[in-house]
């Protein structure tokens, strides 16, 4: 008889950890309480639902977002699959058609026939079948309780938000230019202004009327996932060396003093979220404050941005290697829940933990630890080190990982030694412990 597991969530981290577990021949409950009751920043049933940006980040293989995906891959991910296979134009980053690619890892997890979908809340953890709790950061209130009972008073916060999603249809394209930030590429709608202009939003974005934040104690931000209106307030330059910079840019002979960056957001290019744009403004603010651009008169908003509270657990002192539950060995965790921040972090995560289950199903001397020259070993090393008594959480970040010894002539080629060694590594330790996931050919095709 099949082995059975709970999957609790069948976000990023959830569809992850069932697919893999499900190519090893265990039968998966997967459950996803969505269909039933969404919370405002979801909008469909689908599974590995993207919530805000449409981006993988970077695919260089000379940063840690990009050596992840490799390693990823090394794992035939499903969540790398589909997103391949739904692929936008941006840069050197992976962006996806974010329907498409949820569309197709729901496809392919329901036509398995050993994983089980029940569209159910979860508000109680069985402890006696094997878990992998997968719930993100917008675990349900209940279910959020149970879960802080047994796994220690000390969960942390921080709070985070969303940007809003345009219809293209909607802009007067005259006052754009299909540009690039960072490089000499036309995938991104570019709308320059001048220095009155950049002033005259910077005053709207300072004095628009945000959404009270109930039931927090601190305003505690993860960095780099400020509110627009927060940089604003702090000071003009955050918004002109970040998601307004001018960098790089120069239309018809003139160089903008500030640039806002459009980055599609589906196949047929009807729709586009604003890059670095999450907001806790009022939803008809958010509309007001944006017409008041030329170009965005008659601007409709397809999704509107949305600030939340993202909770974790102190996985360092409750997890180990594995993300098992120390004192409760039959529960595992994965994705944003157990700290690691970040889509395709956690979604890395779903692996580590569906590998740490398997093992620990078939009572093998386990792994434990990935290695830590690995980026997925050294988010997961980094979430579970018990040093952390203030966990922070942590995205894919090539300081995590040990120096690597050696002259090189430039950062690139000290990063190129980096990824081969994670390849190298990788490899070894999925050969040592028998970590290969069996090719299920995953039908990714749009
Ligand atoms: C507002 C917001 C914006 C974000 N923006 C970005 C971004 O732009 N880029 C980025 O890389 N990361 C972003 N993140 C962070 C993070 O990467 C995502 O939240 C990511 O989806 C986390 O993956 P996950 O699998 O851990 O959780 P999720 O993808 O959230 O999946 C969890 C699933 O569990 C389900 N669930 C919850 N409770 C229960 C229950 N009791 N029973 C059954 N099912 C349940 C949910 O319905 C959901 O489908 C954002 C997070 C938030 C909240």
């Amino acid at each position: 008889m099949l082995k059975e597991i709970n999957v609790i969530g069948a976000g990023l981290a959830g569809s992850e950890a069932a697919f893999q577990l499900a190519t090893r021949g265990y039968k998966i409950n997967l459950f996803d309480g969505k269909a039933k009751r969404k919370n405002d920043i979801q909008k469909t049933d689908s599974f590995a639902e993207l919530v805000c940006s449409n981006t993988f980040r970077s695919l260089s293989t000379r940063n840690a977002v990009g050596i992840l995906k490799k390693e990823m891959q090394m794992f035939n991910s499903i969540v790398m699959k589909a997103a391949f296979a739904n692929r936008v134009d941006a840069d050197d980053a992976l962006a996806v058609d974010r329907d498409l690619f949820a569309k197709a890892i729901t496809d392919e997890l329901m036509q398995m026939p050993n994983i089980h979908f029940q569209p159910s809340d979860i508000t109680k953890i069985d402890f006696k079948i094997p878990t992998i709790i997968a719930t993100g950061p917008l675990t349900t209130s209940t279910l959020l309780d149970e879960i802080v009972a047994y796994f220690g008073q000390d969960n942390f916060y921080y709070l985070d938000a969303s940007s809003p999603i345009l219809e293209k249809d909607s802009l007067d394209l005259s006052y754009f230019h299909y540009a690039s930030r960072h490089k000499n590429d036309n995938s991104y709608l570019c709308y320059p202004m001048d220095e009155a202009t950049f002033d005259r939003f910077h005053a709207e974005l300072i004095n628009a009327e945000t959404i009270a934040i109930h039931d927090i104690d601190k305003e505690i931000y993860f960095k780099g996932c400020q509110p627009i209106e927060v940089m604003a307030k702090e000071s003009k330059k955050i918004l002109l060396n970040g998601p307004m910079s001018p960098n790089n840019f120069e239309f018809d002979g003139v160089k903008p003093y500030a640039v806002l960056q459009l980055r599609k957001d589906d196949a047929n290019d009807q729709f586009y979220n604003i890059v670095g744009f999450q907001t806790n403004i009022k939803w008809p603010e958010q509309k007001r404050v944006l017409q008041t651009l030329a170009g965005f008169e008659n601007v409709k908003i397809y999704r509107y941005g949305v600030l939340h509270k993202n909770n974790y657990i102190n996985s360092a002192k409750v997890l180990n290697g594995t993300l098992q539950a120390r004192a409760y060995p039959n529960i595992f965790f994965a994705g944003q829940i157990t700290g690691v921040e970040g889509y395709i972090e956690s979604a890395a995560s779903g692996i580590i933990a569906a590998l740490g289950m398997a093992d620990y199903l078939e009572r093998r001397p386990s792994f434990l630890n990935f290695p830590d020259t690995t980026v997925m070993g050294s988010l997961v090393n980094y979430v579970t080190n018990k040093k952390h008594k203030d966990l922070k959480p942590m995205k894919a970040n090539i300081g995590l990982l040990p120096t690597i010894s050696g002259t090189f002539a430039s950062r690139d080629e000290k990063n190129d030694a980096v990824y081969e060694r994670s390849m190298a590594d990788l490899e070894r330790f999925i050969a040592k412990w028998g970590l290969k996931t069996p090719d299920f050919g995953v039908a990714t095709s749009k």
